[in-house]
């Protein structure tokens, strides 16, 4: 039995790690990057709730190694950027455990050395095919000269957002914008103390968030609305219009939006843009022998932090699911069935979750009445889904 798994990212170690250890199961990752090359993985996140729960259950190991380079995330806390707060929930009240705060390039160092020997480095997959219609074969670069590997009998697909995988062999999904832009940076805790949780501020619908990571690093990302589907304007990303989207008109900026403000526009910050999308949810090839795992799967908007969340949670359900399925003996011709499954059980879940995420974009919307919308997420409503998003998570077996 041959897996590859295409993408040594969140969801890819995860996988692999967990199939390399089963005998006579060949698996092989290949990863485009050096393996200490975390360059594209410059910012902090935070894993919700329900990634961390799911990580402990698959493996207690694995999540005491990424426990140990986090700080825990205890509460959520939304207020204007003048300082008058809005909303708090404890994690306690709406969640089995705490979530995490961490940095990206941390989680990516101990996952992959999680996942050992198993991933290459270095190669970048250049081309995707079907062999015959059990196989799939790969082409890939490494240290300049091509390689082939044939007669895969699983691939999966963890290569994120732009997926190669899935553009070759289901086409290129179409990206929904949604017409705010985002930006983040990692900065030396200069605070003196002012930010430690997450918190969100508002001024309009354009919105701060920030939280500390180790090693006393701050996390801070802002967000403000651009017109759907257009670049980001460059007369947006300068100093002055920064500091004007979240400078409050009539009162004082808090001490805790001065720092943050002054941060941001201080002309020595590394600024990581992007624009809140998300793809369309595609589980498997027609086939059913390749399988999108992560963001190749589900691109969402991560307005709740999901992304990389969802991609853990979903990674430890399929590794439970593939692991058990081949020590019970099962062989490459159950394949597509194992596939199905995995779909059968992450559908639903997916779903709520990206109409969750996109739903809890309204405060950053142009015209969102900011107080009353945050105001409305202390109802049943909002934090019943909150509940629902926290301590429910995909597992097998179910
Ligand atoms: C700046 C930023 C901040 C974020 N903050 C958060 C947050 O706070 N909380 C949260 O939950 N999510 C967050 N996300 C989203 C999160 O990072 C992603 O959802 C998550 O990393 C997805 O995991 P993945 O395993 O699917 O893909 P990735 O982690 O992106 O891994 C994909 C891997 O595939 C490799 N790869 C790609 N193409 C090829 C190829 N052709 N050949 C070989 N290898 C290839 C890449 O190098 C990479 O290592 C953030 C994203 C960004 C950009």
């Amino acid at each position: 039995m041959k897996v590859v798994v295409v993408g040594a990212g969140v969801a890819g170690c995860i996988v692999a790690r967990a199939l390399s250890k089963i005998a006579g199961v060949e698996v092989i990752c290949l990863e485009q990057v050096e393996a200490d090359d975390h360059s594209e993985s410059g910012t902090g996140l935070n894993v919700g709730p329900n990634g961390v729960k799911a990580l402990k259950r698959h493996s207690p190991e694995l999540a005491e190694k990424v426990l140990a380079e986090s700080f825990l995330w205890n509460s959520w806390r939304t207020s204007l950027t003048d300082g008058t707060e809005l909303f708090k929930v404890q994690m306690a009240d709406v969640a089995d455990n705490p979530g995490i705060r961490i940095r990206w390039s941390e989680l990516y160092r101990v996952l992959r050395e999680a996942a050992g020997a198993c991933v290459r480095y270095g190669c970048q997959v250049t081309k995707v095919g079907y062999t015959d219609p059990a196989h799939t074969y790969l082409e890939y670069t490494q240290g300049g000269a091509a390689q082939r590997i044939d007669g895969i009998d699983l691939l999966i697909s963890c290569d994120g957002r732009y997926s190669l995988i899935r553009q070759t062999l289901c086409g290129t999904p179409e990206m929904r914008h949604v017409g705010v832009s985002i930006l983040r940076v990692l900065v030396p805790n200069t605070s003196g103390g002012l930010i430690e949780d997450y918190e969100q501020w508002f001024n309009g619908p354009n919105r701060l968030l920030g939280f500390r990571v180790p090693e006393d690093h701050v996390y801070l990302s802002g967000a403000f609305p651009i017109e759907v589907g257009k670049p980001i304007p460059e007369e947006m990303k300068t100093d002055a219009a920064l500091r004007k989207f979240f400078t409050p008109e009539s009162r004082p900026p808090s001490d805790q939006c001065k720092w943050l403000i002054d941060t941001l526009c201080s002309g020595e910050v590394d600024i990581h843009w992007s624009r809140l999308q998300e793809s369309p949810t595609l589980f498997r090839d027609p086939g059913g022998r390749v399988m999108f795992l992560g963001d190749s799967a589900n691109g969402m908007v991560p307005t709740l932090g999901q992304g990389a969340t969802q991609a853990i949670e979903g990674a430890c359900m399929v590794a439970d699911l593939l692991s058990a399925k081949l020590k019970a003996g099962g062989d490459a011709a159950q394949v597509p069935a194992w596939v199905a499954e995995v779909e059968d059980l992450r559908r639903e879940r997916i779903k709520f979750v990206m109409e969750f995420s996109l739903a809890a974009t309204d405060t950053m919307l142009p015209g969102a009445d900011v107080v009353a919308g945050t105001r409305k997420k202390l109802e049943r409503p909002f934090i019943e889904k909150l509940e629902r998003l926290y301590r429910d998570i995909s597992t097998y077996p179910a």
